[in-house]
């Protein structure tokens, strides 16, 4: 790891003033929990002249909810997100993608903000010697080479998927993000803050800018009858990132669904939203003939490539099952 300075400001005035000095994007960083960022630094992938902690900011590791809803800050653990009882019975998709992560020493160590910003897993982008189209090179590796783990939608020029488990339970919980930057405060629709290949710089999973920093995600308390789940398939059966995983907010009223939320994770270079799907589901009666349409439906558009075709029945199969294990 290369030398760098390391600051630990007190409020976050302060850190947001330290990250805006930095010339280019990656010379000076935020550091949370450190669970992505130091096996980046470690293998050169990002080499910082300067890091920022936020672990002595105030007010930022809260997880509070209410009759109007939840507010988890940024730097809140996993740990303590999955183990809270409000959100484990108020926002239950979020609890169990938290439950999900790693192990429990990474999940004591990393936080929402750090979560929801991590960056890739692909092996290539992972990989210090080969110069991806994610590290600023001219090619996807993966498009043509090992793609078992990579994109079957969204995906192009970069075959990334996006790697965090939070974001896919959040993005199907409506959940918006406070950011805190050089120019005041923010707040945006969280799913509107992943940007596709395709669409934003394609070095960057966020729309983020230089000094901007994640401070709480919002989360409307949800509506009576709507319950969530967050399934997760991952190679081994502990310690690993999503192949496919689904999350999912239902409500049904009077044997008719009245609310239907599908986000994708571990498919897609962005929590993949499935609002046509959300369509299909709602004013039907729940019924596995409907299930089966809808998981159809929602991986429609998917383009697999050479390797990793099984992500589509997969998918479907982990769809249908969140769809009867909340009807
Ligand atoms: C062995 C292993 C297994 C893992 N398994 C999983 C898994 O199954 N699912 C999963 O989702 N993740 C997994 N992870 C990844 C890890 O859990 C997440 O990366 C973690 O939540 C990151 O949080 P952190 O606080 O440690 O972030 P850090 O490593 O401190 O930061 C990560 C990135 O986010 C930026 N950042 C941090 N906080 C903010 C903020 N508030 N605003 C803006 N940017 C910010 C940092 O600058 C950095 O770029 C795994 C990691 C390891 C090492």
């Amino acid at each position: 790891m290369k030398a760098f300075d390391y600051v630990e400001p007190s409020t976050l005035a302060e850190a947001v003033a330290a990250l805006a000095k930095g010339g280019g994007r990656e010379r000076i960083v935020a550091l949370a929990g450190g669970q992505d960022l130091l096996s980046e630094m470690q293998d050169h992938l990002v080499e910082p002249g300067t890091v920022v902690s936020l672990n002595r900011i105030d007010g930022l590791a809260h997880v509070r909810s209410d009759a109007g809803g939840l507010s988890v800050g940024a730097r809140a653990s996993l740990a303590e997100v999955a183990r809270d009882e409000g959100v484990r019975t108020g926002w239950t998709a979020l609890a169990e993608a938290a439950a999900s992560v790693g192990s429990p020493q990474i999940r004591s160590q990393a936080t929402v903000g750090g979560n929801l910003c991590q960056r890739p897993r692909c092996i290539y982008y992972r990989n210090e010697h080969a110069l991806c189209l994610k590290k600023g090179g001219q090619e996807c590796f993966a498009e043509g080479g090992l793609n078992h783990a990579n994109a079957i939608l969204g995906g192009g020029p970069s075959f990334i998927v996006h790697p965090s488990d939070l974001a896919p339970a959040l993005v199907a919980l409506d959940a918006t993000v406070r950011i805190t930057g050089p120019e005041g405060g923010r707040v945006e629709v969280l799913e509107g803050l992943f940007t596709l290949p395709s669409e934003g710089e394609v070095t960057r999973e966020t729309s983020l800018e230089p000094g901007e920093l994640i401070t709480s995600v919002e989360v409307p308390a949800p509506a009576a009858g709507v319950r969530s789940t967050y399934l997760k398939f991952q190679e081994r059966a502990s310690f690993d990132f999503a192949l496919s995983s689904v999350a999912l907010a239902l409500g049904v009223v009077e044997g008719r669904i009245n609310h239907a939320r599908i986000c994708l994770g571990g498919v897609a270079p962005v929590p993949w939203r499935c609002e046509r799907t959300e369509q299909l589901l709602v004013g039907e009666a729940p019924g596995e003939e409907l299930f089966a349409r809808a998981a159809l439906d929602a991986l429609e558009e998917a383009e697999p490539l050479e390797h990793n075709g099984y992500k589509v029945p997969l998918t479907q199969g982990l769809l249908r099952k969140a769809l009867r294990s909340l009807t």
